[in-house]
């Protein structure tokens, strides 16, 4: 599943190549996706991401919204030639094509009124601060860990990513959201800052399927402390690293120096 840093490369990479751009046709070809938008003869202003939603700002006003859920990719090609299996939208724009690749059929596509857009969550690719996590874990007792995958508190943080940055904070994801301390929620600021920075700078994390606007892999996967090192050695600490399961998801941690 795509998660921030991934969702954040392919907008960078859309900016680069759609602005300007005239939307020539708008194919859809998985009807759960609705109808075909008003979009063709517009041109593109800019992409934006809220969240993990690709927002794409056309002139006159509207804004295509998009979502790439559990399975969708995004793939850009050249005018002519046949698209990828799971092709499940094509959007002709400027001298190219922009392709929806979804095995599952979760991704989402509207199109609406430029100020259409939900209120934007805690977003920790722009502003993490510690102060603000402090009160959203107020006393909770979820664990931490479940608490930074909370998609309705922050957006995009998933499984990797939680992993990582508990490691580099050194907290143990089990602790209750509400124990950890001022300090504490600093070392989770300023480790997410470093984890998510560096995954958007490596083109996101390619453990499975992510492939970026360009067909390429992330290269992210080779910087990763803990996520699947369960039985190798902590680079901080020389213990050894574990597997458990928490809320049905496997989580890697160092228990001699997470705490
Ligand atoms: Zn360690």
């Amino acid at each position: 599943m795509p998660e921030l840093p991934e969702v954040e490369t392919l907008c960078r990479q859309l900016q680069e190549i759609l602005p300007g751009g005239k939307v020539r046709r708008v194919d859809i070809v998985d009807p759960r996706l609705g109808t075909v938008p008003p979009l063709a003869g517009g041109r593109v202003v800019s992409v934006r991401r809220r969240g993990k939603y690709l927002r794409i700002e056309m002139e006159h006003g509207l804004t295509a919204e998009l979502h790439l859920r559990m399975t969708g990719r995004l793939l850009w090609l050249e005018e002519k030639g046949p698209v990828p299996r799971y092709t499940r939208m094509v959007i002709a724009v400027g001298n190219g094509r922009l392709v929806l690749i979804d095995p599952r059929r979760f991704a989402t596509f509207s199109v609406g009124p430029a100020d259409s857009a939900p209120a934007p969550l805690e977003n920790p690719l722009e502003q993490f601060p510690a102060s603000r996590l402090r009160a959203i874990a107020g006393k909770r007792r979820l664990p931490v860990k479940s608490l930074l995958m909370d998609q309705r508190l922050i957006a995009g943080i998933g499984n990797i990513y939680a992993c990582e940055i508990l490691y580099g904070a050194a907290v143990d994801p089990r602790r209750p959201a509400g124990s950890l301390t001022a300090a504490e929620w600093r070392r989770v600021e300023k480790a997410a800052a470093v984890v998510l920075s560096r995954a958007v700078a490596c083109r996101g994390t390619s453990i499975s399927d992510w492939r970026d606007l360009f067909g390429k892999s992330g290269t992210n996967q080779h910087n990763l402390a803990v996520y699947a090192r369960h039985g190798e050695l902590c680079r901080r600490c020389g213990g050894t690293i574990e597997r458990m399961t928490m809320g049905g998801r496997g989580t890697w941690f160092c228990p001699s120096c997470q705490h």
